[in-house]
């Protein structure tokens, strides 16, 4: 386009320099309006852009399996219709902006380039009739057929500032992502450790840890939740092997504390050392193949059963991935299904009931056979024949590796080497559970609430059964 418009310029400058001057005339006014349009162009796209994630999350949100069952329960239909109905307005309304904008500005430069040619016939037509020129009547038209051929080009440059404006406004977006820090990354000379060579010792040395909260200083509470400890000195020795269970009331710092074991967070201060190595140490990847978690909720994606069981151990074989469910006491139930392990679970595993997510996890970290497991045992109650299912693939996962548990389930905590008490982000209590009942503490206490009843209710259902 620049070489066509500048060729054009030349030619029209040879046939006539006075008439060349009045048909570009107007063209630093456009390239001005160009610099505004396009300028307009990149904020539209920009709120676009905004417009179209909301769209998206929300859609996502709705549509997902828990966020379709919490719609329907609550009776929300109408609401989410008319969120997703607003939404999607506003995005239209904003995308008719975005491909409207600057159109009257390029109507303007299309009239303008109609009517030059008209000024040329009647500026160059006097001067020939005026006899003061040396132009000839097929010089101008030879010049105005030039002059046609401008446009094209000149519009087409003009109209790649605004679309580049337009894209601009995208690649703010993009690299908001892209700059970001990652704020947990490896150390320079980060180790990787062997799996095969891991013993499993876990210490935490004198580990303090906040989180970061936004603090908004015209409001006294997020200050203090700011400057508040999740965890405060804590200080636990584990060997190899052994079982830890973690207790303590809700908010207490629980999970925070088994988060910062593969750095899902960094301690603020203190350390925590595997086998001695600090985990800042050691490669994350490393800590990803020794450290297993089982968390509450048991995440399965929309797949087969033996792609999510795989996802432990990428090349397992078929033996392996039988005996791992097998272990996991969910082999037969797979077995029953029409397609087996092929069998396609749902998004996050809507087909399959809450005991065979349970024991799909586990199966999944059976295979994986991590050193270190990291258990936050699910609230929800089994009936008991599943419970028992359940406990005793438990009793195999943790078996031979350290295990730190947030227990809910009494067998665990009846099981553990160590019971640690943990309430407001620091460690109260720690001994056996009949050193801590002896102790009448707030173990004892919160033993008392909890499962005293959980006790009788299985002797109840086990003299039923
Ligand atoms: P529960 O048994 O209810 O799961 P918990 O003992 O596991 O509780 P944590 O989840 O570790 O407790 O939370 C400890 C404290 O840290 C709580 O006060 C919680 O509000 C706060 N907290 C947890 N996660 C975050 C976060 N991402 N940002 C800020 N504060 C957090």
């Amino acid at each position: 386009n620049i070489a066509t418009a500048l060729s054009t310029i030349v030619v029209m400058a040879f046939i006539d320099v006075r008439l060349t001057i009045i048909s570009l005339a107007i063209a630093p006014v456009f390239l001005l309006i160009t610099r505004r349009v396009g300028a307009i162009r990149r904020e539209i796209s920009k709120l676009t852009q905004q417009s179209m994630a909301n769209l998206t999350a929300t859609t996502q949100e709705t549509l997902s399996v828990s966020g379709v069952l919490l719609t329907k329960t609550f009776g929300r239909q109408s609401e989410a219709i008319s969120r997703f109905s607003n939404e999607n307005e506003s995005l239209a309304a904003l995308e008719i902006r975005q491909q409207m904008i600057g159109r009257w500005f390029f109507m303007i430069i299309s009239v303008f380039f109609s009517i030059t040619p008209a000024i040329v016939y009647l500026v160059a037509g006097r001067a020939i009739i005026g006899g003061g020129t040396d132009l000839t009547i097929g010089g101008i038209v030879a010049f105005t057929t030039l002059q046609s051929r401008l446009f094209m080009p000149l519009g087409q440059l003009l109209n790649v500032h605004v679309d580049v404006q337009g894209a601009l406004a995208l690649f703010d977006r993009i690299f908001e992502y892209l700059d970001m820090e990652h704020e947990i990354t490896d150390r320079p000379g980060a180790i990787t450790l062997e799996p095969a060579t891991v013993r499993g010792d876990v210490v935490y040395d004198h580990v303090s840890f906040q989180y970061d909260v936004p603090i908004d200083t015209e409001d006294a509470e997020t200050t203090d939740l700011a400057n508040r400890l999740a965890l405060d000195d804590i200080n636990i020795n584990i060997k190899a092997g052994q079982l830890v269970a973690l207790v303590g009331p809700s908010g207490a710092g629980k999970t925070t504390l088994t988060y910062l074991l593969p750095r899902l967070y960094d301690v603020t201060s203190g350390a925590i050392r595997i086998d001695g190595h600090d985990v800042r140490d050691i490669k994350l990847e490393s800590l990803g193949e020794i450290i297993g978690f089982v968390t509450q909720e048991t995440y399965l994606f929309h797949s087969s059963i033996r792609d999510n069981l795989a996802y432990g151990l990428p090349n397992a074989t078929d033996a392996e991935l039988k005996a791992a469910a097998s272990a996991a006491a969910i082999h037969d139930r797979i077995a029953e299904l029409p397609d087996g392990y092929d069998t396609i679970v749902g998004e996050r595993g809507y087909k399959m009931s809450g005991g065979e997510k349970q024991r799909l996890a586990l199966a999944r970290v059976i295979l994986k056979d991590p050193r270190i497991l990291i258990l936050d045992e699910a609230t929800s109650a089994l009936d008991t024949h599943s419970e028992r299912v359940i406990q005793h693939s438990l009793e195999t996962l943790m078996r031979d590796r350290t295990t730190i548990a947030i227990a809910h389930r009494l067998s665990t905590i009846l099981a553990a080497d160590q019971i640690l008490v943990i309430d407001a982000g620091r460690v109260v209590e720690s001994g056996t559970h009949s050193e801590l009942i002896a102790t009448s503490g707030l173990y004892a206490s919160l033993y008392h609430e909890q499962f005293s009843n959980a006790d009788r209710r299985e002797h109840e259902l086990a003299t039923f059964s």
